[in-house]
């Protein structure tokens, strides 16, 4: 206890604790230098119906940093948050975003794509969000159809009025929304009838054991029924096994994400799946 510790502490001067600001503060100017040097990347994972369809998206950040090589979101997002980077980032993963949805409208195959964007809590509460989710899809001329945000139960924790206000009026734009990571969070489920939501995400960490737990078993049939009555799509994340899958859509779940479709690719490694129709029942095969 820092008391304990006397008048004399020398508390601040902790080398492990100095390595740990330093390192901190690398970090961050590394990932502003990563903004503007052109280091962040989205990959894209599939999203596909009960017959393996494509159906469109998730945009998934990386940060190629040119000694560390590939940097996972959950390494830098937290601190991108925390400093505020996270406004920049976001606005360039929305413009990237629009222009790739607009790319898919030009090709018969995947016109009717949608693409998924992670937006954080920081992002969305933000006064001039909505006005920025506009400015993108007019300049790329995207189809506001397709463009779903995802959210974290973090973002309508407060606020609930206020946040389903700026939901509203992103919706009127034609933008969906979907509660990302569901079930993970503290908020009271009674947001689900005062937000207008579009669709919610299975956690993954319910999707893995979905088949052994009885407890995860019982968990994602509730999301299913409460999604039903609400009349709420759900899209389940994390399938890596057929076994899951069969599961999931043997109790009524009919879009899925994961691994046993495909990982989260560059839009050039994507070229196996953008050659398959859009209504054929073949599988994506990344
Ligand atoms: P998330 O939005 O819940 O994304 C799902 C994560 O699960 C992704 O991790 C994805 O690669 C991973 N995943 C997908 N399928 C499987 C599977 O079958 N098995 C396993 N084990 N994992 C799977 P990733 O790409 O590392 O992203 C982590 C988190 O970082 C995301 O979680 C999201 O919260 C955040 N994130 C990513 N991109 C962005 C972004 O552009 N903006 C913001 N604000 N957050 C982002
Ligand atoms: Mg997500
Ligand atoms: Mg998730
Ligand atoms: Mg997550």
């Amino acid at each position: 206890q820092a008391k304990d510790a006397g008048r004399n502490t020398t508390r601040f001067f902790n080398p492990a604790m100095q390595a740990a600001i330093e390192s901190r503060m690398a970090l961050e100017t590394a990932l502003r230098q990563a903004l503007v040097g052109d280091e962040l990347q989205l990959f894209y994972q599939p999203q596909v119906d009960q017959d393996g369809c494509c159906i469109g998206a998730e945009a998934l950040l990386r940060w190629r940093h040119a000694r560390d090589g590939l940097i996972s979101p959950a390494e830098f997002i937290p601190l991108a948050e925390e400093t505020g980077l996270i406004l920049p980032i976001g606005q360039w993963v929305m413009d990237t975003a629009c222009a790739q949805l607009k790319i898919w409208e030009t090709q018969a195959h995947c016109r009717s794509w949608q693409l998924a964007v992670n937006i954080s809590a920081r992002q969305f509460h933000q006064p001039d969000f909505v006005t920025q989710v506009r400015s993108s899809l007019d300049r790329s001329g995207a189809n506001p159809q397709r463009l779903k945000l995802e959210l974290t139960e973090s973002v309508v924790l407060e606020n609930a009025a206020e946040v389903a206000s700026r939901m509203q009026q992103i919706k009127a734009l034609g933008v969906g929304f979907s509660m990302d990571d569901f079930g993970t969070g503290y908020s009271s489920l009674s947001y689900l009838k005062r937000l207008p939501l579009d669709q919610l995400k299975i956690d993954q960490s319910f999707v893995r054991d979905i088949a052994t737990d009885p407890n995860d078993a019982a968990i994602v049939r509730a999301i299913l029924a409460m999604s039903q009555s609400l009349g709420i799509d759900v899209i389940a994340e994390g399938v890596e096994t057929e076994e899951q899958r069969a599961f999931l859509h043997a109790n009524g779940c009919h879009l899925f994400q994961g691994y046993l479709f495909g990982k989260p690719r560059p839009i050039n490694e994507w070229t196996l799946c953008t050659s398959i129709p859009a209504h054929s029942a073949q599988r994506v095969n990344l």
